[in-house]
Protein backbone atom coordinates (compact mmCIF):
# COMPACT_ATOMS: atom_id res chain seq x y z
CA UNK A 1 0.00 0.00 0.00
CA UNK A 2 1.11 3.31 -0.78
CA UNK A 3 1.98 5.75 1.93
CA UNK A 4 -0.84 8.45 2.33
CA UNK A 5 -0.10 11.60 0.66
CA UNK A 6 0.22 14.87 2.89
CA UNK A 7 -0.67 18.55 1.88
CA UNK A 8 0.66 20.06 5.34
CA UNK A 9 3.70 21.24 4.00
CA UNK A 10 2.59 22.05 0.54
CA UNK A 11 0.05 24.38 2.62
CA UNK A 12 2.95 25.61 4.81
CA UNK A 13 5.21 26.69 2.08
CA UNK A 14 2.18 28.37 -0.09
CA UNK A 15 1.32 31.07 2.85
CA UNK A 16 4.81 31.66 3.65
CA UNK A 17 5.98 32.20 0.02
CA UNK A 18 2.64 34.65 -0.18
CA UNK A 19 3.86 36.16 2.82
CA UNK A 20 7.33 36.74 1.47
CA UNK A 21 6.22 37.80 -2.52
CA UNK A 22 3.31 40.54 -0.74
CA UNK A 23 6.47 42.00 1.39
CA UNK A 24 8.91 41.53 -1.52
CA UNK A 25 6.78 43.50 -4.02
CA UNK A 26 4.99 45.49 -1.56
CA UNK A 27 1.99 44.27 -2.67
CA UNK A 28 -1.25 42.47 -2.09
CA UNK A 29 -1.36 38.92 -3.82
CA UNK A 30 -3.49 39.92 -6.64
CA UNK A 31 -6.05 37.69 -5.74
CA UNK A 32 -8.73 37.14 -3.42
CA UNK A 33 -7.70 33.25 -3.36
CA UNK A 34 -5.31 31.00 -4.39
CA UNK A 35 -6.13 27.67 -4.67
CA UNK A 36 -3.79 24.69 -5.08
CA UNK A 37 -4.58 21.44 -6.49
CA UNK A 38 -2.82 18.18 -7.37
CA UNK A 39 -3.74 15.74 -10.06
CA UNK A 40 -2.27 12.50 -10.77
CA UNK A 41 0.00 13.31 -13.93
CA UNK A 42 0.50 16.33 -16.15
CA UNK A 43 2.97 17.30 -18.93
CA UNK A 44 4.18 19.77 -17.15
CA UNK A 45 5.20 19.50 -13.29
CA UNK A 46 3.08 22.55 -12.31
CA UNK A 47 0.80 25.21 -13.85
CA UNK A 48 0.32 28.92 -12.64
CA UNK A 49 -3.40 29.46 -14.11
CA UNK A 50 -4.87 32.68 -11.97
CA UNK A 51 -6.19 31.82 -8.59
CA UNK A 52 -5.75 27.94 -9.25
CA UNK A 53 -2.63 26.29 -9.48
CA UNK A 54 -2.31 22.93 -10.79
CA UNK A 55 0.46 20.49 -9.49
CA UNK A 56 1.46 16.90 -10.67
CA UNK A 57 0.90 15.42 -7.15
CA UNK A 58 4.93 14.65 -6.63
CA UNK A 59 5.12 18.06 -6.88
CA UNK A 60 3.15 19.32 -4.35
CA UNK A 61 2.09 16.59 -1.81
CA UNK A 62 4.74 14.46 0.71
CA UNK A 63 4.57 11.35 2.81
CA UNK A 64 6.60 9.57 5.19
CA UNK A 65 9.03 8.47 2.45
CA UNK A 66 9.73 11.76 0.66
CA UNK A 67 13.65 12.66 0.93
CA UNK A 68 14.78 16.00 1.39
CA UNK A 69 15.99 16.61 -2.27
CA UNK A 70 12.28 15.64 -3.09
CA UNK A 71 11.05 18.56 -0.09
CA UNK A 72 13.46 21.36 -2.20
CA UNK A 73 11.73 20.37 -5.53
CA UNK A 74 8.29 20.82 -3.83
CA UNK A 75 9.23 23.83 -2.21
CA UNK A 76 10.62 25.52 -5.26
CA UNK A 77 7.80 24.61 -7.71
CA UNK A 78 5.38 26.31 -5.12
CA UNK A 79 7.19 29.56 -4.93
CA UNK A 80 7.53 29.75 -8.44
CA UNK A 81 4.11 28.92 -9.14
CA UNK A 82 2.89 31.38 -6.74
CA UNK A 83 5.90 34.57 -7.68
CA UNK A 84 4.13 34.12 -11.75
CA UNK A 85 0.71 35.48 -9.85
CA UNK A 86 2.32 39.15 -9.81
CA UNK A 87 5.16 38.36 -12.58
CA UNK A 88 3.61 36.39 -15.18
CA UNK A 89 -0.27 36.83 -14.71
CA UNK A 90 -0.78 40.41 -13.17
CA UNK A 91 2.18 41.64 -15.09
CA UNK A 92 2.07 39.41 -18.23
CA UNK A 93 4.26 38.84 -21.46
CA UNK A 94 3.11 40.23 -25.43
CA UNK A 95 4.44 37.34 -27.44
CA UNK A 96 6.17 34.14 -26.80
CA UNK A 97 9.55 35.82 -27.29
CA UNK A 98 9.51 37.71 -24.40
CA UNK A 99 9.19 33.75 -22.17
CA UNK A 100 12.45 34.57 -20.63
CA UNK A 101 11.10 37.66 -18.88
CA UNK A 102 8.46 35.76 -16.81
CA UNK A 103 10.18 32.56 -16.30
CA UNK A 104 13.35 33.84 -15.15
CA UNK A 105 12.23 36.47 -12.85
CA UNK A 106 9.62 33.26 -11.44
CA UNK A 107 13.09 31.25 -11.27
CA UNK A 108 14.96 33.86 -9.59
CA UNK A 109 11.82 34.96 -7.20
CA UNK A 110 11.73 31.60 -5.98
CA UNK A 111 14.97 30.75 -4.84
CA UNK A 112 14.45 34.05 -3.01
CA UNK A 113 11.40 33.17 -1.40
CA UNK A 114 12.60 29.48 -0.41
CA UNK A 115 15.99 31.08 0.87
CA UNK A 116 14.10 33.70 3.15
CA UNK A 117 11.53 30.70 4.75
CA UNK A 118 13.95 28.47 5.15
CA UNK A 119 17.75 29.61 5.43
CA UNK A 120 19.69 26.55 6.65
CA UNK A 121 18.84 25.08 3.29
CA UNK A 122 21.27 27.25 1.22
CA UNK A 123 18.86 27.06 -1.56
CA UNK A 124 21.34 29.34 -3.68
CA UNK A 125 23.94 26.42 -3.75
CA UNK A 126 21.04 24.34 -5.29
CA UNK A 127 20.47 27.30 -7.84
CA UNK A 128 24.01 27.22 -8.80
CA UNK A 129 24.47 23.52 -9.54
CA UNK A 130 21.13 22.87 -11.07
CA UNK A 131 20.53 26.30 -12.79
CA UNK A 132 23.25 28.03 -13.61
CA UNK A 133 25.34 24.83 -14.69
CA UNK A 134 22.12 24.31 -16.61
CA UNK A 135 22.43 27.59 -18.27
CA UNK A 136 26.31 26.95 -19.09
CA UNK A 137 25.14 23.47 -20.53
CA UNK A 138 22.62 24.16 -23.02
CA UNK A 139 24.86 27.99 -23.67
CA UNK A 140 27.45 25.29 -25.31
CA UNK A 141 25.05 24.25 -27.75
CA UNK A 142 23.93 28.01 -28.98
CA UNK A 143 20.96 30.02 -28.87
CA UNK A 144 20.35 32.88 -27.20
CA UNK A 145 17.70 34.18 -24.49
CA UNK A 146 15.86 36.28 -26.46
CA UNK A 147 14.93 34.17 -29.22
CA UNK A 148 12.09 35.18 -32.17
CA UNK A 149 9.19 32.70 -31.84
CA UNK A 150 6.91 32.69 -34.79
CA UNK A 151 3.45 31.21 -34.50
CA UNK A 152 3.34 27.67 -34.09
CA UNK A 153 6.25 27.67 -32.69
CA UNK A 154 5.63 28.39 -29.38
CA UNK A 155 6.50 24.97 -27.71
CA UNK A 156 9.98 26.66 -28.57
CA UNK A 157 10.27 29.20 -25.78
CA UNK A 158 10.08 26.89 -23.48
CA UNK A 159 13.74 26.22 -23.13
CA UNK A 160 16.26 26.02 -20.44
CA UNK A 161 17.76 29.26 -21.58
CA UNK A 162 14.73 31.28 -20.76
CA UNK A 163 15.04 29.74 -17.44
CA UNK A 164 18.19 28.74 -16.37
CA UNK A 165 20.31 31.38 -18.13
CA UNK A 166 17.98 33.91 -17.82
CA UNK A 167 17.15 33.48 -13.82
CA UNK A 168 21.47 33.29 -13.95
CA UNK A 169 21.66 37.02 -15.98
CA UNK A 170 19.52 38.28 -13.38
CA UNK A 171 21.31 37.05 -10.38
CA UNK A 172 23.95 38.60 -11.40
CA UNK A 173 22.59 41.78 -11.81
CA UNK A 174 21.17 41.59 -8.24
CA UNK A 175 24.82 40.98 -6.87
CA UNK A 176 26.13 43.94 -9.08
CA UNK A 177 22.86 45.86 -8.01
CA UNK A 178 22.55 45.29 -4.48
CA UNK A 179 19.92 43.32 -3.08
CA UNK A 180 17.71 46.60 -1.98
CA UNK A 181 17.87 48.14 -5.66
CA UNK A 182 17.53 45.42 -7.24
CA UNK A 183 14.26 44.73 -5.53
CA UNK A 184 13.28 48.00 -5.68
CA UNK A 185 13.44 48.20 -9.49
CA UNK A 186 11.78 45.06 -9.76
CA UNK A 187 9.17 46.07 -7.61
CA UNK A 188 8.29 49.24 -9.95
CA UNK A 189 8.60 47.37 -13.09
CA UNK A 190 5.54 44.92 -11.58
CA UNK A 191 3.37 47.74 -9.64
CA UNK A 192 3.53 49.92 -12.80
CA UNK A 193 2.37 47.46 -15.57
CA UNK A 194 -0.10 45.30 -13.20
CA UNK A 195 -2.66 44.30 -15.25
CA UNK A 196 -0.92 45.14 -18.59
CA UNK A 197 1.73 42.89 -20.83
CA UNK A 198 5.24 43.84 -20.66
CA UNK A 199 8.58 43.23 -23.50
CA UNK A 200 12.32 42.68 -22.86
CA UNK A 201 12.48 46.63 -23.55
CA UNK A 202 10.28 47.10 -20.70
CA UNK A 203 12.47 45.51 -18.69
CA UNK A 204 15.34 47.22 -19.29
CA UNK A 205 13.93 50.58 -18.87
CA UNK A 206 12.71 49.39 -15.37
CA UNK A 207 15.73 47.72 -14.29
CA UNK A 208 18.39 50.17 -16.27
CA UNK A 209 21.97 48.34 -16.93
CA UNK A 210 21.30 48.01 -20.65
CA UNK A 211 25.11 47.32 -21.23
CA UNK A 212 25.08 44.64 -18.60
CA UNK A 213 22.10 42.85 -19.37
CA UNK A 214 21.72 43.00 -23.53
CA UNK A 215 25.03 41.49 -24.66
CA UNK A 216 24.26 37.78 -22.45
CA UNK A 217 20.45 38.00 -23.64
CA UNK A 218 21.44 38.33 -27.40
CA UNK A 219 24.91 36.77 -27.55
CA UNK A 220 24.71 32.92 -27.11
CA UNK A 221 28.20 31.49 -24.91
CA UNK A 222 29.75 32.97 -22.01
CA UNK A 223 33.66 34.05 -21.70
CA UNK A 224 36.20 31.44 -20.30
CA UNK A 225 39.14 33.20 -18.83
CA UNK A 226 42.33 31.58 -18.15
CA UNK A 227 44.59 32.76 -15.49
CA UNK A 228 48.17 31.50 -15.93
CA UNK A 229 50.64 32.14 -12.80
CA UNK A 230 53.72 33.01 -15.17
CA UNK A 231 55.83 33.77 -12.38
CA UNK A 232 55.65 33.64 -8.68
CA UNK A 233 58.58 34.37 -6.53
CA UNK A 234 57.29 35.33 -2.68
CA UNK A 235 55.10 38.37 -2.64
CA UNK A 236 55.94 38.90 -6.77
CA UNK A 237 53.48 37.70 -8.56
CA UNK A 238 52.87 37.49 -12.71
CA UNK A 239 49.50 36.48 -14.07
CA UNK A 240 48.59 35.91 -17.50
CA UNK A 241 44.26 36.21 -18.53
CA UNK A 242 43.34 35.02 -21.79
CA UNK A 243 39.79 35.18 -22.74
CA UNK A 244 37.62 33.11 -25.49
CA UNK A 245 34.57 32.75 -25.67
CA UNK A 246 32.83 29.19 -24.80
CA UNK A 247 30.89 28.59 -28.16
CA UNK A 248 34.37 27.98 -29.71
CA UNK A 249 35.37 25.64 -27.02
CA UNK A 250 34.74 21.70 -27.79
CA UNK A 251 32.02 20.17 -25.59
CA UNK A 252 34.04 17.31 -24.84
CA UNK A 253 36.24 19.51 -22.34
CA UNK A 254 32.88 20.76 -20.55
CA UNK A 255 32.96 18.88 -17.03
ZN1 LIG B 1 7.06 29.29 -14.74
Amino acid sequence: MEPEKNHNFALDVALCCIKFFEKYFGSKLPLRKLDLLAVPKMIAGAMENPGLLIFQADSLLITTKTIFVEKIHIALTIAHEIAHQWFGNSVSISWWSDMWVKEAFATLLQHLAIDEVYPDWNIFDWFFSRFTRTAFKSDFVGGSVLKEIAPGKEHEAFNPLSYSKGATILLHLQQKLGKDTFRNRVRALVNDNAGNTITTEDVIESLGEKETLMPWLEQDGYPIVTVTVVNWIEDNLTIEISQRSSVCYSISNYH
